[in-house]
């Protein structure tokens, strides 16, 4: 028996409910703050997310779905949206657009994780990119649209967490400091942080083993050793999250584990679950473009993973919308009336009526419990009788009612029972 591959999974119609309101929240939030669609490759280039999202990364190192194609191309499925867009804004020259150009996405993701409540192979995420503007007005503008999604969502107690990571001329700064702290320390270190604190010292921050987190609570923080210009931005951003009224916790630990990010650094994070289950997260990457061949420029974004809303959503108890039922389902016996069946549902159809019809090989008694488990609000049966009669018998669901009528009276009656 095949089975959905280790870390993926399919989404049932049952769920789709579910799917569907994050996407109208998240189409709702987007017009709002006057962002477009844009779709990109499943895959691109590995050296894409190598150069952009860092080769000194987990994600790039262990995680990455690399493969070649049939003409030795080096190709990987997406670990991630950003590089992807920001290859896109490139390619197609959007710097000449009025700056900055807001994007957002859904797209699937793959990370070779290794799978558990929340974290799969194969996950999916709703993005946003505004790329063209390095004011800290604009950081507080994705700030507040994704506090504003999550609170348009029905979802409660999530936190804002806040960080700057500072910039290539103040980062080097701040790296030989926690080289210098954690160096006496690297014995006590997990194997993960003895390579980090060679190849990636920031990242020893946000290790989640107990025994290292001691140590990065009284490691030298980022926010100590910023430059002027990123001291600035970062008070700046605070300002405007006051003046908007965000509450937000300062983080010095907050890195995340993309390499672009330059400044603003933020995670929101559930009530309950932990420091792994963020709903969502972002952060400035103001030398991504210029990192993968384009001109340098300024841009913050946001993602949030729709498998983490669901569990939330669902831990929450918030009621989504149901999937829409069938109006009508059509039951027939008998090859005339089964005719009359694909005529009448045709007809019904065209008038904007859902309709779902019945083979008619079955008795009448289990077309109508084929009715009710579909949901339908009528039942129009047709028999032989019905057929000589030229009727159809309109059964209402709920009430078992049943009335006779010809299909034109049923027709016009079709704007009702929709
Ligand atoms: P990241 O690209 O790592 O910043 O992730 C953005 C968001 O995607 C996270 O906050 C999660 O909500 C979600 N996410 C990341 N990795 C996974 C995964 N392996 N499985 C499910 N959701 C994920």
């Amino acid at each position: 028996m095949f089975k959905a591959p280790r870390g993926t999974s399919d989404t049932l119609p049952d769920e789709q409910p579910y799917w569907r309101y994050i996407q109208n929240k998240a189409l709702e939030v987007c017009r709002l703050y006057g962002y477009s669609c844009i779709s990109t490759p499943a895959f691109e280039d590995a050296g894409l997310f190598a150069r952009g999202v860092g080769e000194g990364t987990d994600i790039v190192n262990k995680e990455m779905y690399v493969f070649k194609d049939r003409s030795d191309n080096e190709l990987a499925l997406r670990p991630e949206g950003t590089a992807s867009v920001c290859r896109s804004y490139i390619e197609h020259g959007m710097d000449n657009l009025p700056q900055p150009v807001k994007l957002f996405y859904f797209a699937d993701i793959f990370r070779y994780e290794r799978p558990q409540a929340g974290r799969y192979r194969q996950h999916h995420q709703f993005g946003c990119e505004a790329i063209g503007d390095a004011s800290p007005m604009l950081d507080a503008e994705v700030i507040h649209m994704a506090l504003g999604f999550f609170t348009s969502l029905g979802l409660v107690n999530f936190s804002l967490q806040l960080n700057s990571i500072g910039c290539r001329k103040c980062r080097p700064g701040h790296l030989q400091k926690l080289k210098d702290y954690y160096a006496p320390l690297a014995p006590q270190l997990c194997g993960d942080c003895q390579v980090r604190l060679d190849k990636n010292p920031l990242r020893l921050l946000d290790c989640k083993k107990p025994g290292c987190q001691a140590a990065a609570d009284e490691a030298p923080r980022s926010s100590d050793y910023l430059c002027d210009e990123c001291g600035q931005h970062f008070t700046s951003l605070q300002n405007y999250l006051s003046a908007l009224g965000v509450k937000y916790a300062l983080n010095h630990r907050l890195v995340r584990g993309l390499d672009y990010y330059t400044r603003t650094v933020f995670e929101i994070q559930p009530a309950e679950g932990g420091s792994q289950s963020a709903l969502g997260g972002g952060g400035r990457y103001d030398d991504l473009i210029a990192t993968i061949g384009g001109r340098p420029t300024p841009a913050i974004g946001f993602a949030t993973g729709m498998e983490r809303i669901v569990l939330n959503l669902v831990s929450q108890s918030v009621n989504v919308p149901a999937a829409e039922k069938p109006a009508v389902f059509i039951a027939c016996m008998g090859r005339d009336a089964c005719v009359q069946s694909v005529k009448l549902a045709a007809a019904l159809r065209e008038a904007g009526t859902a309709v779902i019809s019945s083979s008619g090989e079955r008795s009448l008694k289990a077309q109508l419990r084929h009715a009710n488990a579909a949901g339908a609000k009528y039942t129009a049966i047709i028999g032989e009788d019905e057929v000589k009669a030229g009727v159809v018998m309109l059964r209402n669901m709920q009430t078992s009612e049943q009335q006779q009528m010809p299909p034109d009276e049923l027709l016009k009656l079709a704007g009702s029972v929709q």
